[in-house]
């Protein structure tokens, strides 16, 4: 009998329907009863409070309501957390797999029964829609159910051939400690995945969640504490990003980082852990999965509605801060016109406002980035032809309109830089050959789409349209644990294939026994 059913994605709310949306509001209210709280850091099992001061969480949509305070942590608290994850890894690297397996389907349990307070949590911490924070912590259980059945595949020796007199092993073991650091877009899927991962094949981690959202990365502690994990296996440090962050990063004792941000942190983080610290004895490995410049092709054999309705989901779903968002829709000449006018006239109908009212298009998440995302707005006025959008909405919250630029050339920072924002650049191409090759014109390599009949185009899109999730006939985001491993090329980073079957075969390595008899 195998130990787990087989492998199922986590299915989605139907939120049209009125009990649906009654669940979740209910969960809202019980939330925002616990808006405003304190917790402390979490390290060895214990809540450790600090001396540090606070990191504030506030709700996007209503910049003066506290969603919590999380402690703030520094060298001292950094060097705890060091001491009882290297102290957990003794038994817990020691656990037959299936234990650690076992852990990991016990986690999701509890986050399933949770999920709709979780995805409260998010709406209020990261301004997220009902659907889009339900489908983030949907996430969070696919990966740890799809890793606790991978990693059972890891636990036999490795195929070798033999070698007469001798009996010869390799094996995989886990590597130590390491430093989980995710941003604040995929506020719970992906600190669990990137934590998760590593942790079910024996190592232990550090989990610094970003200065954002540390109030989700809290909640998600509270679950591993339910399911049952040993103290010290999943350390919670919060902190400022100059207080821990290069701290954790260039820690001796560090082994592995498993890091998802931006390129800028990304390259940051790289660099700084190739350097051999005092007393280090080992070669970091590092993981830095980063941003993206995602484009859709659309043709003139193309369904041009349901490349509409492509487009305005991939762009606008969360504000267009996903890593996959669509940032640049390529059009052929032939259709440029018509599909631009169907994109503007859905763009228009998206609501737009707070999203515990479950409005298609909330806020951003914190000052800086409106500032960043205006600052492109600025430059797009003077680059490209402004067809919507462009301004703030209620200055309660981090609001920016839906915006979309026309006639957006390629030598223009919107249609080069990373926005992370809902700004759209449609840009016009002679054909499809043309359309390929500004796909192409990118520094990163994250996801990418094409909208098209022909299948000649589909098939010349797989092998030459270079990114690593590359989406034919259907919207560019929402890449499926277990379906759709997920990770780019280029600067968007190391392609680890978070989801994959790849992935926890990076936090491991090889060990070969060869014994003459
Ligand atoms: P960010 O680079 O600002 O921060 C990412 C994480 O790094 C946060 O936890 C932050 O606190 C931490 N950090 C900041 N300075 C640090 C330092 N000096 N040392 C160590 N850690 C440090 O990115 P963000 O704004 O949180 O996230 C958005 C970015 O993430 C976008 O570029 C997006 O495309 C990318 N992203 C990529 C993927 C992917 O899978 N490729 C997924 C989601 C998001």
């Amino acid at each position: 009998m195998e130990l787990f059913e087989p492998y199922q994605v986590e299915p989605y709310s139907d939120f049209s329907q009125k009990s649906v949306q009654d669940a979740y509001k209910e969960a809202l209210e019980s939330v925002r009863g616990q808006l405003g709280q304190d917790y402390p850091l979490i390290i060895g099992g214990e809540h450790v409070a600090t001396t540090h001061g606070w990191l504030e969480s506030v709700n996007p949509c209503h910049k003066e309501q506290l969603v919590g305070r999380s402690a703030k942590a520094k060298r001292k608290e950094v060097e705890r957390a060091m001491d009882a994850a290297w102290t957990a890894y003794e038994s817990w690297s020691k656990l037959p797999m299936s234990a650690r397996a076992r852990a990991l389907v016990k986690l999701a349990a509890v986050l399933r029964r949770r999920k709709f307070e979780l995805s409260a949590w998010e709406t209020f911490e990261a301004s997220k829609s009902y659907p889009e924070a339900e489908a983030d912590v949907a996430e969070a259980i696919d990966f740890c159910e799809y890793y606790a059945r991978q990693a059972l595949k890891l636990t036999g020796p490795l195929e070798t051939y033999d070698y007469p007199g001798e009996e010869n092993t390799s094996f995989l073991i886990p590597i130590g400690v390491g430093v989980v650091i995710p941003p604040w877009n995929f506020l719970l899927a992906i600190l669990v995945g990137t934590a998760v991962g590593p942790v079910v094949v024996g190592n232990t981690v550090i989990v610094k969640p970003s200065p954002d959202t540390p109030i989700i990365a809290q909640k998600f502690m509270e679950c591993v504490a339910e399911a049952g994990f040993p103290p010290g296996v999943i350390n919670l440090v919060t902190g400022a990003d100059a207080d821990i962050g290069d701290l954790l990063v260039d820690h001796p004792r560090t082994r592995f980082i498993n890091f998802t941000g931006s390129l800028e942190t990304g390259l940051r983080v790289h660099e700084r852990a190739a350097k051999l610290q005092p007393g280090q004895k080992w070669l970091k490995k590092v993981y830095v999965e980063l941003g993206g410049k995602d484009a859709l092709i659309v043709d003139e054999t193309a369904d041009l509605d349901m490349a509409a309705d492509a487009a305005v989901a991939s762009a606008f779903g969360f504000q267009g801060q996903k890593c996959s968002a669509l940032s640049r829709l390529i059009v052929v000449d032939e259709v440029y016109d018509a599909l631009l006018e169907k994109v503007v006239e859905r763009a228009k109908k998206l609501s737009f406002g707070p999203a515990e009212k479950n409005n298609h298009v909330g806020a951003v998440i914190n000052q800086k980035a409106v500032d960043k995302i205006i600052g492109y707005i600025e430059n797009g006025k003077t680059e490209a032809k402004l067809v919507l959008g462009g301004g703030r909405g209620d200055d309660a919250g981090f609001f920016i309109e839906p915006t979309i630029f026309a006639e957006v050339p390629q030598s223009a920072s919107i249609a080069c830089e990373e926005i992370f924002g809902p700004v759209l650049s449609v840009m016009r191409a002679r054909d499809f050959d043309h359309a390929l090759e500004l796909a192409n014109a990118t520094v990163y390599g994250l996801t990418g789409g094409v909208i098209s009949n022909d299948r000649s185009r589909l098939e010349r899109a797989r092998r030459e349209f270079h990114v690593g999730n590359l989406y034919l006939n259907r919207k560019i985001t929402g890449a499926l644990v277990g379906v759709q491993p997920f990770g780019g090329f280029n600067l968007s980073g190391s392609n680890a294939k978070a989801g994959g079957p790849d992935y926890l075969r990076l936090f491991m390595e090889m060990k070969t026994v060869a014994e003459r008899y």
